[in-house]
Protein backbone atom coordinates (compact mmCIF):
# COMPACT_ATOMS: atom_id res chain seq x y z
CA UNK A 1 0.00 0.00 0.00
CA UNK A 2 1.04 3.31 -0.90
CA UNK A 3 2.38 6.17 2.36
CA UNK A 4 -0.31 8.42 2.32
CA UNK A 5 0.91 12.13 2.47
CA UNK A 6 -0.76 13.99 5.18
CA UNK A 7 -0.82 17.09 4.46
CA UNK A 8 -3.15 18.18 7.43
CA UNK A 9 -0.52 17.03 9.78
CA UNK A 10 2.67 18.68 7.21
CA UNK A 11 0.34 22.13 7.70
CA UNK A 12 0.27 21.37 11.50
CA UNK A 13 3.90 21.46 11.79
CA UNK A 14 3.97 24.30 9.88
CA UNK A 15 1.67 26.22 11.86
CA UNK A 16 3.64 25.11 14.93
CA UNK A 17 6.59 26.39 13.49
CA UNK A 18 4.99 29.61 13.01
CA UNK A 19 3.64 30.15 16.51
CA UNK A 20 7.12 29.57 17.91
CA UNK A 21 8.39 32.54 15.88
CA UNK A 22 5.34 34.55 16.77
CA UNK A 23 6.02 33.81 20.36
CA UNK A 24 9.14 34.63 20.04
CA UNK A 25 8.21 37.73 18.70
CA UNK A 26 5.64 38.62 21.39
CA UNK A 27 8.40 37.80 24.10
CA UNK A 28 10.46 40.68 22.02
CA UNK A 29 7.90 43.00 22.48
CA UNK A 30 7.26 43.12 18.68
CA UNK A 31 4.16 43.41 16.78
CA UNK A 32 2.82 40.27 14.93
CA UNK A 33 2.44 39.86 11.21
CA UNK A 34 -0.81 41.12 10.29
CA UNK A 35 -2.66 39.77 7.18
CA UNK A 36 -5.68 41.16 5.17
CA UNK A 37 -8.40 39.36 3.44
CA UNK A 38 -10.41 41.29 0.86
CA UNK A 39 -13.73 39.27 -0.42
CA UNK A 40 -16.12 40.05 -2.98
CA UNK A 41 -19.82 38.82 -3.13
CA UNK A 42 -21.13 35.66 -1.13
CA UNK A 43 -20.12 32.92 -3.14
CA UNK A 44 -20.40 29.69 -0.28
CA UNK A 45 -17.02 28.30 -0.83
CA UNK A 46 -14.74 31.38 -1.13
CA UNK A 47 -16.49 32.39 2.21
CA UNK A 48 -15.76 28.91 3.55
CA UNK A 49 -11.97 28.93 2.22
CA UNK A 50 -11.99 32.26 3.97
CA UNK A 51 -12.95 31.18 7.21
CA UNK A 52 -10.51 28.85 6.84
CA UNK A 53 -7.25 31.42 7.05
CA UNK A 54 -8.89 33.57 9.44
CA UNK A 55 -9.03 30.35 12.09
CA UNK A 56 -5.81 29.63 10.53
CA UNK A 57 -4.03 33.42 11.84
CA UNK A 58 -6.17 32.97 15.11
CA UNK A 59 -3.89 29.64 15.51
CA UNK A 60 -0.70 30.80 14.73
CA UNK A 61 -1.68 34.52 16.11
CA UNK A 62 -1.66 36.50 13.05
CA UNK A 63 -3.53 39.45 13.29
CA UNK A 64 -6.11 39.44 10.19
CA UNK A 65 -8.48 41.95 8.97
CA UNK A 66 -11.52 40.87 6.44
CA UNK A 67 -12.86 43.33 4.00
CA UNK A 68 -16.13 41.97 3.10
CA UNK A 69 -17.66 43.44 0.05
CA UNK A 70 -21.05 43.46 -2.11
CA UNK A 71 -21.06 41.88 -5.28
CA UNK A 72 -21.51 45.11 -7.08
CA UNK A 73 -18.30 46.63 -5.89
CA UNK A 74 -16.97 48.40 -9.02
CA UNK A 75 -13.82 47.29 -10.24
CA UNK A 76 -12.69 51.00 -9.65
CA UNK A 77 -13.51 50.64 -5.96
CA UNK A 78 -12.23 47.81 -5.11
CA UNK A 79 -8.28 49.16 -6.86
CA UNK A 80 -8.51 51.84 -4.41
CA UNK A 81 -9.14 49.36 -1.55
CA UNK A 82 -6.16 47.74 -2.84
CA UNK A 83 -4.06 50.73 -3.19
CA UNK A 84 -5.38 51.30 0.91
CA UNK A 85 -3.79 48.29 2.08
CA UNK A 86 -0.72 48.42 -0.24
CA UNK A 87 0.29 51.76 1.44
CA UNK A 88 -1.05 50.14 5.15
CA UNK A 89 1.36 50.20 7.80
CA UNK A 90 0.01 47.82 9.51
CA UNK A 91 -0.82 45.41 6.92
CA UNK A 92 2.53 42.66 5.67
CA UNK A 93 0.27 41.25 2.95
CA UNK A 94 -3.01 40.20 1.74
CA UNK A 95 -4.96 38.71 -0.30
CA UNK A 96 -8.05 39.21 -3.02
CA UNK A 97 -10.16 36.24 -2.43
CA UNK A 98 -11.26 34.65 -6.12
CA UNK A 99 -13.54 33.81 -7.74
CA UNK A 100 -14.34 37.37 -8.54
CA UNK A 101 -17.58 39.00 -10.12
CA UNK A 102 -17.41 39.03 -13.87
CA UNK A 103 -17.44 43.01 -14.10
CA UNK A 104 -13.86 43.01 -12.08
CA UNK A 105 -10.63 41.69 -13.90
CA UNK A 106 -8.59 39.33 -12.29
CA UNK A 107 -5.82 40.90 -13.70
CA UNK A 108 -5.76 44.37 -12.90
CA UNK A 109 -6.46 43.70 -9.17
CA UNK A 110 -3.09 41.02 -9.30
CA UNK A 111 -1.48 43.44 -11.10
CA UNK A 112 -2.27 46.18 -8.38
CA UNK A 113 -1.07 44.52 -5.74
CA UNK A 114 2.10 45.75 -4.17
CA UNK A 115 4.31 42.02 -4.78
CA UNK A 116 5.90 42.78 -1.56
CA UNK A 117 2.96 42.16 -0.04
CA UNK A 118 1.48 39.69 -2.51
CA UNK A 119 0.77 36.52 -0.15
CA UNK A 120 -0.70 34.91 -2.64
CA UNK A 121 1.97 34.87 -5.16
CA UNK A 122 -0.26 35.90 -8.20
CA UNK A 123 1.51 39.12 -9.35
CA UNK A 124 3.56 38.81 -12.28
CA UNK A 125 6.08 39.87 -10.39
CA UNK A 126 6.20 36.98 -7.51
CA UNK A 127 5.19 34.73 -10.66
CA UNK A 128 7.99 35.71 -12.82
CA UNK A 129 10.49 35.40 -9.49
CA UNK A 130 10.17 31.44 -9.91
CA UNK A 131 12.57 30.87 -11.97
CA UNK A 132 14.79 33.18 -10.12
CA UNK A 133 17.02 32.09 -6.82
CA UNK A 134 15.94 35.30 -5.51
CA UNK A 135 12.26 34.74 -4.90
CA UNK A 136 10.35 36.02 -2.11
CA UNK A 137 6.42 34.88 -2.26
CA UNK A 138 6.30 32.03 -4.08
CA UNK A 139 2.27 30.88 -5.40
CA UNK A 140 0.84 29.61 -2.36
CA UNK A 141 -0.45 25.80 -3.49
CA UNK A 142 2.57 25.47 -5.60
CA UNK A 143 5.07 25.90 -2.75
CA UNK A 144 2.69 24.14 -0.76
CA UNK A 145 3.31 21.01 -3.13
CA UNK A 146 6.62 21.47 -3.44
CA UNK A 147 6.54 21.34 0.51
CA UNK A 148 5.26 18.07 0.71
CA UNK A 149 7.35 16.49 -1.47
CA UNK A 150 10.69 18.05 0.56
CA UNK A 151 9.13 17.05 3.83
CA UNK A 152 8.31 13.80 2.72
CA UNK A 153 12.19 13.33 1.21
CA UNK A 154 10.87 12.41 -1.87
CA UNK A 155 13.35 13.08 -4.27
CA UNK A 156 12.78 14.67 -7.59
CA UNK A 157 16.10 15.37 -9.16
CA UNK A 158 15.91 14.01 -12.36
CA UNK A 159 12.72 12.38 -11.99
CA UNK A 160 9.97 12.36 -15.08
CA UNK A 161 7.28 14.63 -13.43
CA UNK A 162 3.83 15.05 -15.42
CA UNK A 163 1.80 17.88 -14.40
CA UNK A 164 -1.65 17.74 -15.56
CA UNK A 165 -2.65 21.20 -16.05
CA UNK A 166 -1.62 24.15 -16.76
CA UNK A 167 -3.26 26.94 -15.34
CA UNK A 168 -1.49 30.49 -14.38
CA UNK A 169 -2.44 29.78 -10.70
CA UNK A 170 -1.21 25.65 -10.00
CA UNK A 171 0.07 24.14 -13.38
CA UNK A 172 2.35 26.18 -14.78
CA UNK A 173 3.78 27.78 -11.37
CA UNK A 174 4.48 23.95 -9.90
CA UNK A 175 5.58 22.71 -13.39
CA UNK A 176 8.51 25.73 -13.22
CA UNK A 177 9.43 24.89 -9.34
CA UNK A 178 10.11 21.46 -10.65
CA UNK A 179 12.31 22.30 -13.03
CA UNK A 180 13.61 24.98 -10.85
CA UNK A 181 14.00 23.92 -7.51
CA UNK A 182 13.04 19.97 -7.67
CA UNK A 183 15.62 19.74 -10.73
CA UNK A 184 13.05 17.11 -12.71
CA UNK A 185 12.39 16.52 -16.11
CA UNK A 186 9.05 18.28 -16.47
CA UNK A 187 6.00 17.46 -19.17
CA UNK A 188 3.32 19.60 -18.96
CA UNK A 189 -0.44 18.13 -20.04
CA UNK A 190 -3.57 20.38 -20.97
CA UNK A 191 -6.99 20.05 -22.19
CA UNK A 192 -5.43 19.95 -25.92
CA UNK A 193 -2.73 16.99 -25.10
CA UNK A 194 -3.71 14.11 -27.39
CA UNK A 195 -3.19 11.03 -25.45
CA UNK A 196 -2.77 12.16 -22.02
CA UNK A 197 -2.38 8.58 -20.93
CA UNK A 198 0.85 8.22 -23.04
CA UNK A 199 2.35 10.99 -20.63
CA UNK A 200 0.94 10.31 -17.73
CA UNK A 201 2.53 6.53 -17.60
CA UNK A 202 5.85 7.73 -18.12
CA UNK A 203 5.35 9.59 -14.72
CA UNK A 204 7.87 8.71 -11.39
CA UNK A 205 5.90 12.00 -10.11
CA UNK A 206 2.41 12.79 -11.10
CA UNK A 207 1.01 15.98 -10.25
CA UNK A 208 -2.61 16.47 -11.35
CA UNK A 209 -4.32 20.13 -11.08
CA UNK A 210 -7.77 19.98 -13.49
CA UNK A 211 -11.02 19.60 -11.25
CA UNK A 212 -12.48 16.42 -13.17
CA UNK A 213 -12.77 13.90 -10.70
CA UNK A 214 -11.50 10.24 -12.10
CA UNK A 215 -9.95 11.84 -14.87
CA UNK A 216 -6.67 10.04 -14.03
CA UNK A 217 -7.55 5.99 -13.46
CA UNK A 218 -4.79 3.25 -12.71
CA UNK A 219 -4.37 2.24 -16.51
CA UNK A 220 -3.16 6.00 -16.89
CA UNK A 221 0.24 5.34 -14.07
CA UNK A 222 2.73 2.70 -13.68
CA UNK A 223 3.43 1.48 -10.44
CA UNK A 224 5.45 2.99 -7.58
CA UNK A 225 4.29 6.65 -9.02
CA UNK A 226 4.10 9.24 -6.32
CA UNK A 227 0.90 11.14 -6.68
CA UNK A 228 -0.09 14.88 -5.92
CA UNK A 229 -3.97 15.76 -6.30
CA UNK A 230 -4.43 19.10 -6.36
CA UNK A 231 -8.06 18.79 -8.15
CA UNK A 232 -10.53 19.78 -5.52
CA UNK A 233 -14.28 19.42 -7.44
CA UNK A 234 -17.86 18.95 -5.07
CA UNK A 235 -19.49 16.00 -6.06
CA UNK A 236 -23.29 15.38 -4.69
CA UNK A 237 -23.47 13.26 -2.18
CA UNK A 238 -26.62 12.31 -0.27
CA UNK A 239 -24.91 10.66 2.48
CA UNK A 240 -23.45 13.62 3.18
CA UNK A 241 -25.49 16.68 5.74
CA UNK A 242 -23.95 18.98 3.46
CA UNK A 243 -25.34 16.81 0.05
CA UNK A 244 -21.84 16.90 -1.15
CA UNK A 245 -18.01 15.61 -0.72
CA UNK A 246 -15.30 16.97 -2.02
CA UNK A 247 -13.23 14.73 -4.88
CA UNK A 248 -9.46 14.62 -6.33
CA UNK A 249 -8.91 14.50 -10.12
CA UNK A 250 -7.57 11.06 -9.13
CA UNK A 251 -9.43 7.96 -9.13
CA UNK A 252 -8.22 7.37 -5.90
CA UNK A 253 -9.45 3.65 -4.66
CA UNK A 254 -8.36 2.28 -7.94
CA UNK A 255 -5.31 3.81 -8.79
CA UNK A 256 -3.72 4.60 -4.56
CA UNK A 257 -2.58 0.34 -4.50
CA UNK A 258 -0.24 1.35 -8.04
CA UNK A 259 0.89 4.45 -6.04
CA UNK A 260 4.33 4.66 -3.35
CA UNK A 261 3.36 7.75 -2.34
CA UNK A 262 -0.46 9.92 -2.79
CA UNK A 263 -2.04 12.62 -1.32
CA UNK A 264 -5.61 12.00 -0.12
CA UNK A 265 -8.40 14.65 -1.07
CA UNK A 266 -9.24 16.43 1.36
CA UNK A 267 -6.52 15.99 3.89
CA UNK A 268 -3.24 16.81 1.37
CA UNK A 269 -2.32 19.72 -0.71
CA UNK A 270 -5.76 21.92 0.37
CA UNK A 271 -4.38 22.27 4.20
CA UNK A 272 -0.87 23.15 2.49
CA UNK A 273 -1.93 26.49 0.67
CA UNK A 274 -3.44 27.74 3.70
CA UNK A 275 0.07 26.89 5.51
CA UNK A 276 1.02 28.39 2.47
CA UNK A 277 -0.27 31.80 2.94
CA UNK A 278 1.06 32.20 6.24
CA UNK A 279 4.42 31.58 5.53
CA UNK A 280 4.14 33.96 2.98
CA UNK A 281 2.69 36.50 5.05
CA UNK A 282 5.52 35.64 7.86
CA UNK A 283 8.08 36.12 5.53
CA UNK A 284 6.01 39.80 4.03
CA UNK A 285 6.62 40.81 7.62
CA UNK A 286 10.29 39.85 7.65
CA UNK A 287 11.06 41.68 4.46
CA UNK A 288 9.35 44.62 5.91
CA UNK A 289 10.94 44.69 9.67
CA UNK A 290 14.02 44.13 8.36
P1 LIG B 1 -8.27 25.88 -14.14
O1 LIG B 1 -7.80 27.28 -14.18
O2 LIG B 1 -9.65 25.55 -14.61
O3 LIG B 1 -7.24 25.02 -15.00
C1 LIG B 1 -7.47 23.67 -15.30
C2 LIG B 1 -6.35 23.15 -16.17
O4 LIG B 1 -6.68 21.80 -16.51
C3 LIG B 1 -6.20 23.88 -17.51
O5 LIG B 1 -4.83 24.03 -17.79
C4 LIG B 1 -6.88 22.97 -18.51
O6 LIG B 1 -6.31 22.97 -19.81
C5 LIG B 1 -6.60 21.61 -17.91
N1 LIG B 1 -7.56 20.61 -18.36
C6 LIG B 1 -8.90 20.71 -18.45
N2 LIG B 1 -9.43 19.55 -18.87
C7 LIG B 1 -8.40 18.70 -19.05
C8 LIG B 1 -8.29 17.35 -19.49
N3 LIG B 1 -9.37 16.64 -19.82
N4 LIG B 1 -7.06 16.80 -19.56
C9 LIG B 1 -5.97 17.49 -19.22
N5 LIG B 1 -6.00 18.77 -18.80
C10 LIG B 1 -7.20 19.37 -18.72
O7 LIG B 1 -8.17 25.27 -12.69
P2 LIG B 1 -7.08 25.59 -11.50
O8 LIG B 1 -7.40 26.88 -10.89
O9 LIG B 1 -5.71 25.31 -11.98
O10 LIG B 1 -7.51 24.45 -10.48
C11 LIG B 1 -7.41 23.09 -10.82
C12 LIG B 1 -8.01 22.25 -9.72
O11 LIG B 1 -7.24 22.44 -8.54
C13 LIG B 1 -9.45 22.62 -9.34
O12 LIG B 1 -10.14 21.46 -8.96
C14 LIG B 1 -9.28 23.52 -8.15
O13 LIG B 1 -10.39 23.52 -7.29
C15 LIG B 1 -8.08 22.88 -7.50
N6 LIG B 1 -7.31 23.76 -6.62
C16 LIG B 1 -7.08 23.31 -5.37
C17 LIG B 1 -6.34 24.09 -4.52
C18 LIG B 1 -6.07 23.57 -3.15
O14 LIG B 1 -5.65 24.32 -2.30
N7 LIG B 1 -6.28 22.28 -2.92
C19 LIG B 1 -5.85 25.34 -4.91
C20 LIG B 1 -6.08 25.75 -6.22
C21 LIG B 1 -6.81 24.95 -7.07
P3 LIG B 1 -6.26 24.27 -20.75
O15 LIG B 1 -5.11 25.09 -20.19
O16 LIG B 1 -5.98 23.73 -22.09
O17 LIG B 1 -7.59 24.93 -20.57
Amino acid sequence: MPTTIDGRKVSKDIKNEIVQKVDALKAEGKRVPHLAIIIVGDDGPSHTYVKGKINACKEVGFEYTLLHFANSLAEAKLIKQIDKLNEDEDIDGFIVQLPLPDHISVEHVNERINPGKDVDGFTNQNFGSITSTHHLLLPATPFGVMELLKRYEIETKGKECVVVGASRLVGAPVSMMMLQDGLATVTVCHEHTKDLAKHTSQADILIVAVGKPNLITKDMVKKGVVIIDVGTSRVEDKTKKSGFRLSGDVDYENVAPLASYITPVPGGVGPMTIASLLVNTLKAYEAREI
